[in-house]
């Protein structure tokens, strides 16, 4: 692992709640406790699985599933609506919890962020005993569980978080790094989805070792400019940083429908109104952004979408909306129908706007 001379080597740990939602339940309820959990919509009305507890996991059942599916995986599965007041709360007192040892906190989401504890505020100086501390105040104080995985950068850190869970703590630390990275499956690696995955793969691509064969230009050929954030981070470079005020990336707005839409003159006047939605979000910002991104899900929960940029920031309705119906029509949705469209608007040229809600991101939704 290269080092920059005169800085110190980061100490980064990235705290992921287990189970979260679901976890929250079973404490709240005893009732639940032992069994197989779904927080999320009902079966019965086209629902999606927010969080499962483990207990339904074992069944198969995951996130962002349809709950109709979760419950034919694990017909005695109790279905509870999310209590999103109680997760804020919760989410409030770890945050606060985080802030006992470091104010670099980056929070991903209600029960995820990433710390930087380089310099910690109590001077513990190992950042495997602060993830124990925090951990154990966690259990202590709103007995639940975290997992921690600590290293020295913001990738290692949140893939390591996830190997032990529930109750985990990974520690990979600067000589154990490279043979890390290099055993990881590439759909591990860092804005890698299932396109890209797919892309690697046949190119021969399949672990961290094998993306290290290439040289800068070869990457660069194949994937762009991820490709040059890949030659780094399996050489484990990752220099970004734990930014304790997350900028809004994207400001957007999505409807699921009660009935899926088949038509394409449906479909059309659905993303008028999604449109009209994002205009007014983005003019109540000050925000004007190059991309637009057209989000689709079809019945069957496939789920694409497709960009369209600009030279220049926009926020104008009928340059949204004109935008977002070109880029379903391109699509193949009068084969399949639609259950979901979103638009999103990103990549923006006015200053960044600063977090305001717990949640880490500008609450717009
Ligand atoms: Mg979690």
């Amino acid at each position: 692992m290269e080092e920059k001379q005169g800085q110190p080597r980061r100490k980064i740990i990235h705290i992921d709640m287990d189970a979260f939602y679901a976890s929250v339940e079973q404490r709240d309820n005893p009732e639940y406790c032992g069994k197989p959990l779904v927080v999320g919509g009902a079966p019965d009305a086209r629902g999606v699985v927010a969080t499962a507890s483990y207990e339904a996991r074992k069944f198969g059942v995951r996130s962002a599933m349809s709950s109709r599916r979760a419950l034919q995986l694990c017909p005695h599965a109790i279905f509870v609506r999310p209590r999103f007041a109680a997760y804020k709360e919760v989410s409030q007192h770890i945050r606060e919890i985080f802030g006992r040892y470091t104010d670099l906190i980056e929070p991903l989401s209600l029960d995820e962020a990433y710390l930087d504890v380089t310099e910690d505020k109590l001077g513990i100086g190992s950042a495997i005993d602060i993830a124990k501390a925090i951990k154990q105040a966690i259990k202590d104080e709103l007995d639940l569980t975290a997992s921690a995985g600590v290293s020295v950068n913001k990738f290692v850190a949140k893939i390591a978080s996830d190997m032990e869970k529930p109750d985990g703590l990974t520690f990979i630390g600067p000589s154990s790094l490279a043979s890390f990275i290099e055993k990881l499956p590439v759909e591990k690696f860092w804005g890698v989805g299932k396109v890209t995955a797919d892309k690697m793969k046949k190119l021969g691509l399949f672990t961290g070792a094998d993306l290290k064969q290439l040289s800068l230009e070869q990457i660069t050929r194949h994937f762009g400019k991820a490709g040059a954030f890949y030659y780094n981070i399996v050489r484990g470079i990752d220099e970004r940083e734990v930014q304790p005020h997350r900028e809004t990336k994207s400001v957007g707005a999505e409807d699921t429908f009660p009935y899926d839409l088949s038509s394409l003159e449906e479909m059309e006047a659905e993303l008028d109104k999604i449109a009209l939605l994002v205009h007014q979000r983005l003019v109540k910002h000050q925000l004007k952004g190059r991309t637009i991104t057209l989000k689709v899900k079809y019945s069957d929960f496939r789920q694409i979408t497709r960009s369209q940029s600009y030279p220049d920031g926009l926020d104008d309705l009928q340059t949204i909306a004109a935008t977002a119906k070109s880029l379903l029509r391109a699509t193949d949705v009068e084969e399949s129908p639609v259950r979901l469209l979103g638009i999103t608007v990103s990549n923006f040229t006015t200053p960044e706007i600063r977090e305001k809600g717990p949640s880490g991101q500008l609450e717009l939704f």
